[in-house]
């Protein structure tokens, strides 16, 4: 990425092409790209190939409407499909793993590599569109994902915690990380000295970055979102000293170590706002209400200078994702914490 350092821990080096991303590929080092999935806007969720001599692994997938942007760049790269050894969902929502159905039909090789909770889901995605529809809507969920396709039981690993897969010689350790979801691996590239977080690390759009840095909020997405958990999860990614996160949400971001607080403090806010609205009727418009005043706030504090709408509009999504999944936990799980 395009970041150097300063006292803030950040200078921006290259504003414009950032806010006029146009390819499908960002190279973050010659064998890390960075694939952006159109899923919903350019810039929104990304997924990438990590390759390692003959061999290359697909870290997430975007959705269904993904995979032709994928085939297209290992053709570029001049990759066989059988040479892609791994398919790696970090966790099973449909903008990281909608389209691992469909790509491993198209590549022959590769193992599915997914966390023991999410493996059935992959292997029967019934439940997946099913839980997914009810979230965007049915209408929203055929435009956005498609058709979801079953993969074979027998290509499946069960990715158990610090599980440990061999990329032509290049370790890939998987960990178990709760807090956004139970079903939820991070991926740690001890060669690149990074990990692949999924939404564990959580999100930073390139269009939000100031001179102050990238601009990290945190994906309450429901319903699995569970505050004590990510605190720990966040702590034990950092005791590997990582010097690089490779967010879905977006593309890769330098010095975890100045960022780790804010997703920590984001945690405790989150759950405060959510106490706060709880016997709210209704609740979830306040818990709406309550995120975007949030997100503006602190976002004016970041330096950011896009108009209030446009924030809106980017934050839109995630404003109703973090609601909603507030307004969940606080109906299973609120009241005992
Ligand atoms: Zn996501």
């Amino acid at each position: 990425m395009n970041w150097s350092g300063s006292d803030l821990g950040y200078t921006f080096t290259n504003e414009k092409r950032l806010y006029q991303l146009k390819s499908s590929y960002q190279n973050i080092r010659s064998d890390i790209t960075c694939i952006e999935t159109h899923y919903q806007r350019e810039g929104l969720a990304s997924c990438y190939l990590l390759q390692e001599g003959e061999s290359a692994a697909l870290i997430d997938t975007g959705t269904p409407y993904t995979v032709a942007t994928i085939m297209a760049l290992l053709e570029q790269r001049g990759l066989r499909p059988e040479q892609i050894r791994y398919v790696i969902p970090t966790h099973v929502h449909l903008d990281h793993a909608g389209g691992a159905g469909q790509l491993m039909q198209r590549l022959p090789e590769a193992r599915l590599v997914v966390h023991p909770f999410g493996a059935r889901h992959m292997i029967d995605p019934t439940r997946l569109a099913a839980g997914a529809t009810a979230v965007y809507g049915e209408e929203q969920f055929a435009e956005d994902f498609g058709e979801l396709v079953a993969v074979d039981p027998e290509r499946v690993i069960k990715a158990e915690d610090e599980l440990t897969i061999d990329l032509n010689g290049r370790q890939l350790l998987c960990l178990d990380t709760p807090g956004h979801a139970r079903h939820h691996i991070c991926v740690w590239d001890r060669q690149s000295r990074g990990f692949f977080t999924g939404d564990t690390f959580g999100i930073a759009y390139q269009e939000l970055t100031t001179a102050r840095g990238p601009f990290m909020l945190l994906p309450s997405t429901p319903v699995q979102f569970d505050p004590v958990a990510w605190h720990t999860t966040l702590d034990r990614l950092m005791t590997f000293q990582p010097e690089r996160m490779y967010l879905t949400h977006y593309c890769a971001i330098e010095h975890p170590e100045t960022l780790v607080d804010s997703l920590h403090q984001a945690i405790d806010t989150y759950v405060e706002i959510a106490h706060a609205c709880r016997t709210a009727e209704p609740r979830l418009p306040l818990l709406r209400q309550r995120l975007q005043e949030l997100y503006l706030n602190q976002l004016r504090q970041h330096q950011c200078t896009l108009p209030a709408e446009e924030i809106e509009r980017l934050l839109a999504l995630d404003t109703e994702l973090c609601a909603q999944g507030l307004d969940v936990w606080l109906s299973k799980a609120g009241t005992r914490y």
